[in-house]
């Protein structure tokens, strides 16, 4: 039995075009072109709870500028506020970045104590506030990466997308900047601008090696490499590092795409049957199909914390 069904657009491709668009993708994947990648940035900066959030939000915004990348931003209004943070976002939308859709409450669809209809209502108020965006796009990124903890809920939330034109903004490449993001912020504050380099550094190879795994997974499961979609969040340790980052990632041959474009990758329209559900689409596919040794949960500081200890990089508080 299939395990997952396409999704069913408003406006069907004809079956020539799917076809088409799905050989090309498995033309530039297999033919030993660059990795593609599209960057993400969950959340927004409230400029009324975060003294430096606009300074912040402009340095990504200039160096996704200079970088010459076009990039997509999912506000929670219980991260950007309603006020100053959105406005912070119609700079990101003026720069020609997509605005989707992160929820008004950032609660997650995998809690035992959050219904469906509670999580539509959620969906349904950041829709409100966020569609006046000039480079809107009707796209769900589930907080946490959590699309329900039974296919209730799971298909639920399916089928509202379905009749609601909107689609899910999954990832392929999950990766813990928040948690980087923190220890880095700690450093900041204290003035240890040397050890903020060291966790900036360590960030960097940090994403690259999720990247190599995701596109390595991403081989097993798919049999080629899709346009990645990758997790990041407007925070501070992105505002310091993107130039670097960019740069890291052009290196090794990473080319850069929109993800309006990367969304366009059939890997993307995939309902995979896990549960809980969500998660990196490569991880949940990978799961789907039975293969082992998958940490779960995918991403999490779990990981991370032994490693920066070891490079004695985390802050006294944390360091026990
Ligand atoms: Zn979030």
């Amino acid at each position: 039995m299939c395990r997952y069904v396409t999704r069913t657009f408003k406006a069907p491709m004809t079956f020539l075009s799917r076809a088409l668009s799905t050989l090309s993708f498995v033309f530039l994947s297999s033919s030993g072109l660059a990795q593609t990648l599209s960057l993400t940035f969950d959340d927004g900066l409230n400029a009324d709870t975060q003294p430096r959030a606009r300074e912040w939000n402009q340095q990504i915004l200039s160096h996704l500028e200079s970088a010459d990348i076009s990039a997509m931003v999912f506000p929670s209004l219980a991260r950007s506020g309603t006020g100053t943070g959105l406005e912070l976002i119609m700079d990101w939308a003026k720069a020609g970045h997509a605005v989707g859709n992160h929820t008004s409450r950032h609660r997650s669809l995998a809690s035992a104590q959050v219904t469906l209809s509670e999580f539509v209502q959620d969906v349904a108020e950041g829709d409100a506030a966020l569609r006046r965006f000039p480079t809107w796009v009707p796209m769900l990124r589930f907080p946490y990466l959590k699309e329900g903890d039974t296919a209730e809920k799971r298909d639920g939330m399916r089928a509202w997308m379905a009749a609601n034109g909107y689609r899910a903004a999954p990832v392929s490449i999950d990766a813990s900047d928040w948690y980087y993001n923190q220890i880095y912020a700690a450093h900041s504050k204290s003035g240890e601008q040397a050890k903020a380099a060291q966790v900036k550094k360590a960030y960097i190879a940090h994403l690259l090696d999720r990247a190599s795994y995701y596109d390595g997974l991403a081989k097993q499961v798919l049999g080629r490499s899709p346009m990645h979609v990758m997790l990041l969040h407007t925070n501070e340790i992105n505002a310091a590092a993107l130039p670097d980052m960019v740069a890291a990632f052009r290196a090794l041959g990473w080319r850069f795409v929109s993800p309006r474009t990367a969304f366009g990758d059939p890997v993307y329209s995939l309902q995979i049957d896990t549960l809980p559900a969500g998660e990196s689409v490569i991880w949940a596919e990978a799961k789907a199909m039975g293969i082992s040794a998958l940490r779960y949960p995918a991403e999490d500081s779990v990981y991370e914390e032994p490693k920066l200890r070891s490079l004695s990089l985390l802050p006294q508080a944390s360091s026990k």
